[in-house]
């Protein structure tokens, strides 16, 4: 089977409604909603419309969801690809893979190209330069340079790119014309778990009254993906005890053995 280039979805689902919190940045993407659905709006008096714009946040705060719905709220398709695919490559899949993909957005115009785990192609160059690969990564990064550089001001595509580490990006990213905005996702704060609850909790079948403030009060530190993760694995507690209802008991269970998993995780790390 030949290998999947990148993802395509024409017809994204998602919109702001599935994204909790995060009230600060999806109030600066919400422009580029605008730049997406009215260009014109923006272009009469000159301006250009910007390419590109980073998200930058810790695992699992909700970038990949945020860039959906961006997509989801323009009605824009939405392609994507991960930085990690791009790791252990063969010479010059990189680069063209790059190039189809900027090629196959701007047919679809308007659109979104969002590029996940950028640092992996995006890393300061000139650095590691012992190891192999080194060539291939600073050619893919090359290649999207010279794709954002070749942009028209009428090409109404916006690249988002994530990453968790900013710091270690190739400054050549942020300048003007290319991710020259950044957007913060941080850690949601105690009322915005009681949020991300509320939205991971409306498919489950609960226990009436469950109390979603308790339940953010015992998730210090986690991320939108480890609540996400919480109210899945308590309702297959729920479920394997034979209950008809998932209650407070199976999150507090299930909320254990997130903080188990998340604590193995860290000792792999340090
Ligand atoms: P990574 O840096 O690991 O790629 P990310 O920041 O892109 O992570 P997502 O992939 O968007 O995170 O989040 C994973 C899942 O966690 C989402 O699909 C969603 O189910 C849940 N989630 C994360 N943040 C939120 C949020 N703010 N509101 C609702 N759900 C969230």
């Amino acid at each position: 089977s030949k290998a999947k280039l990148f993802d395509q979805n024409t017809e994204v689902k998602t919109t702001f409604k599935d994204v909790a919190g995060l009230e600060g940045a999806k109030e600066e993407v919400q422009e580029i909603v605008d730049f997406l659905k009215f260009p014109e709006k923006y272009t009469t008096l000159g301006g250009k419309i910007p390419k590109g714009a980073l998200l930058v946040g810790p695992p699992g705060t909700g970038k990949t969801l945020l860039a959906k719905a961006v997509a989801g709220e323009a009605k824009v398709p939405f392609f994507s690809l991960s930085g990690s695919d791009f790791v252990e490559m063969f010479v010059g899949v990189g680069a063209s893979r790059v190039r189809d993909l900027f090629k196959q957005a701007k047919e679809k115009s308007p659109s979104i190209i969002f590029i996940d785990e950028i640092d992996a192609i995006g890393r300061a160059r000139g650095k590691n330069a012992m190891s192999g690969s080194n060539d291939e990564r600073e050619n893919t990064l090359n290649q999207l340079l010279t794709e954002m550089d070749g942009f028209g001001t009428n090409t109404n595509v916006i690249v988002m790119a994530a990453t968790n580490r900013a710091d270690i990006l190739d400054k050549a990213l942020m300048r003007a014309g290319r991710f020259d905005r950044q957007i913060f996702v941080d850690l949601p704060d105690v009322r915005e778990r009681k949020e991300i609850f509320e939205v991971h909790l409306r498919p489950l079948k609960k226990e009436q009254g469950l109390d979603t403030d308790f339940l953010s009060k015992q998730t210090p530190g986690f991320s939108g993906a480890d609540i996400a993760n919480v109210c899945n694995e308590a309702a297959l507690i729920a479920a394997r005890n034979g209950k008809k209802a998932v209650d407070k008991q199976d999150f507090l269970d299930a909320v254990d053995r997130i903080i188990g998993g998340l604590e193995k995780k860290n000792k792999i790390i340090t």
